[in-house]
């Protein structure tokens, strides 16, 4: 009970990438690249372990940026066409490629990475892929022309590319899904039959990750917008109840989101974030407890996964090592009052 884990990322060693930015420069190229890439995963497996974090991730060492990282292996993404857009409803710009034709998937995008982490961890090992909207929304679409479209194409690649994944060991499948909480009425009428053709026939637990985004400044401005209580996930909560996602992973630490609101997920297990990535001050024990406490009247302890709000892939590497621990740490604090293993 109270199993611990993380949304997905963490930062990168900075002899592989340039420290604190997303969409960060390699340092190494070349041979030298994949095996720092390596290198890389098997710190993050071990800084989860020793934190003692119970379902572990490949801390997305691999990839320059959650979303691209997916497409580099996909036919029909033109890179070399890349344009300037407004991304999230316009919340900030982002440099996209292009859907120039059909989407085919080439070779599996991941499955070197997952047979590494998977060798290297005797840990419950999740992974971590952009769900269908959010990566509709960090393109642009020069053949499809068709949102709901386009996305359905992308959950077809992405079925394929998790069925070769799971069938290496994963235990969760995670679908990242920021672009949910910016088009609710998407979510309804298309969101969640994409993210269903993306889950179709997997084996493992099924996990979907929404929130307002890492800490940058885009999210933090766009954030003080919307009112004292963030009330955004009232209306994806009960659709996401409904459907044939196991898990939903939603920011809870410093967060506005009313913590009643994770009543409306009964059914579902809940990564409960109970770790700020916008800020540098590592939690205590006591305040990951605390927040754990504080969801309990509405999620019970066998269904409540305390986690990180988001990923972590911005933060320094002591902060964000400081911050495994004390999530680990805030869990066992609350199973050892409730009298329950972990
Ligand atoms: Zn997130």
């Amino acid at each position: 009970m109270l199993t611990t884990t993380i949304a997905g990322s963490l930062p990168k060693p900075a002899w592989l990438a340039k420290p604190n930015v997303l969409w960060a420069p390699w340092n190494l190229t070349g041979a030298a690249l994949a095996e720092g890439k390596r290198d890389a995963v098997r710190l993050a497996l071990a800084d989860q372990e020793a934190a003692g974090i119970d379902i572990v991730t490949d801390g997305e060492q691999s990839r320059q940026h959650f979303v691209h990282g997916f497409l580099e292996a996909i036919d029909g993404v033109d890179f070399a066409k890349r344009v300037t857009i407004g991304i999230r409803a316009d919340r900030y710009k982002a440099e996209v490629p292009t859907v120039t034709g059909p989407l085919v998937r080439r070779r599996s995008v991941h499955a070197d990475e997952v047979r590494f982490a998977r060798a290297h961890t005797a840990q419950r090992l999740k992974f971590t892929i952009p769900g269908p909207m959010t990566i509709v929304d960090t393109l642009a679409d020069e053949h499809y022309r068709d949102r709901r479209r386009l996305a359905m194409e992308f959950a077809r690649v992405i079925n394929a590319e998790a069925r070769e994944l799971v069938a290496l060991g994963l235990d969760v499948l995670q679908l990242d899904e920021p672009a949910f909480n910016v088009y609710m009425d998407d979510v309804r009428t298309w969101g969640i039959d994409a993210l269903h053709r993306a889950i179709e026939g997997l084996t493992c637990k099924t996990a979907v990750h929404i929130c307002y985004g890492y800490g940058i400044k885009a999210n933090v401005d766009w954030k003080a917008t919307l009112g004292g209580e963030w009330r955004q996930y009232e209306q994806t909560f009960p659709a996401l109840a409904a459907s044939r996602i196991d898990q939903v992973s939603v920011e809870c630490a410093n967060s506005r989101v009313p913590v009643s609101l994770l009543g409306l997920l009964r059914g579902k297990d809940v990564l409960v974030g109970v770790i700020d990535v916008a800020t540098d001050a590592i939690e205590t024990p006591a305040q990951v407890a605390a927040t754990i406490r504080s969801v309990l009247p509405f999620v019970p302890p066998e269904r409540l996964y305390p986690c990180t709000n988001c990923g972590m892939v911005p933060l320094e590497r002591d902060v964000a090592r400081g911050k495994l621990r004390a999530l680990a740490a805030g869990a066992a604090l609350v199973r050892a009052e409730l009298g329950v293993r972990a």
